[in-house]
């Protein structure tokens, strides 16, 4: 299980230490939620923030893109050091040139699917992905509560990555915590994004770590 911990809920104001504390929990990658304020009704962070996170700590950098057209930020994500790249489906008339195109930029790109979104919506992009995303809240905000009905979507596509033995990880974002981590793993998922459960844990970022590798 990869753990990948979502920035936008660190104190920006002590943002390197905050990191450094994740790292040094043992979090394997860092998530990067960019937020355009059309495509869903937040802003968070641009591109600038990627070799900051970076230099600060060496971690792999798992951006998610919340905006429309991403196509034309895709080059500036990865110059910024993006490691993988994670594009809507929705609203996203040419989705398989932009996965083409992060390919050629040598970044890992995926996919990801709203809660009301059909996993039919993958039928024709599974050759084209790395990875693919399933939002287990209504993207936008951090702190929303988990969707239980998205374990079933969860099955059902790893029972299609099994059944046609293909490459292609799982992760899940949205509401992951103490008490929900096990249910997505059981589902067959490899990545686990959080946020709340790791900086707003109680007890500190470590315990909040510690809580979701036990649990799951
Ligand atoms: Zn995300």
């Amino acid at each position: 299980m990869i753990l990948s911990a979502s920035i936008i809920s660190s104190n920006f104001l002590n943002l390197k230490k905050d990191l450094q504390e994740v790292r040094d929990a043992g979090v394997d990658w860092l998530h990067i939620d960019v937020m355009d304020g059309a495509f869903v009704p937040n802003i968070t962070v641009g591109p600038f923030i990627l070799p900051f996170c970076k230099k600060a700590t060496g971690m792999p950098l798992d951006v998610h893109l919340m905006i429309n057209h991403p196509e034309n930020l895709i080059e500036t994500f990865a110059h910024a050091g993006a490691d993988r790249l994670t594009i809507h489906v929705e609203n996203n008339p040419n989705i398989v040139r932009t996965l083409q195109e992060i390919h050629k930029l040598n970044v890992a790109a995926g996919v990801v699917l709203n809660p009301g979104t059909s996993v039919h919506s993958l039928d024709s992009l599974f050759p084209f992905v790395d990875h693919i995303l399933v939002m287990t809240v209504n993207p936008g905000f951090s702190g929303q509560k988990f969707i239980p009905e998205m374990i079933e979507k969860i099955k059902v596509i790893r029972k299609k990555i099994d059944d046609q033995n293909l490459n292609i990880k799982i992760e899940v974002d949205g509401g992951i915590n103490g008490d929900t981590i096990a249910s997505v793993v059981k589902a067959g998922a490899d990545i686990i994004v959080s946020a709340t459960a790791i900086f707003g844990h109680p007890l500190g970022i470590k315990a909040g770590v510690d809580e979701l590798r036990q649990n799951a």
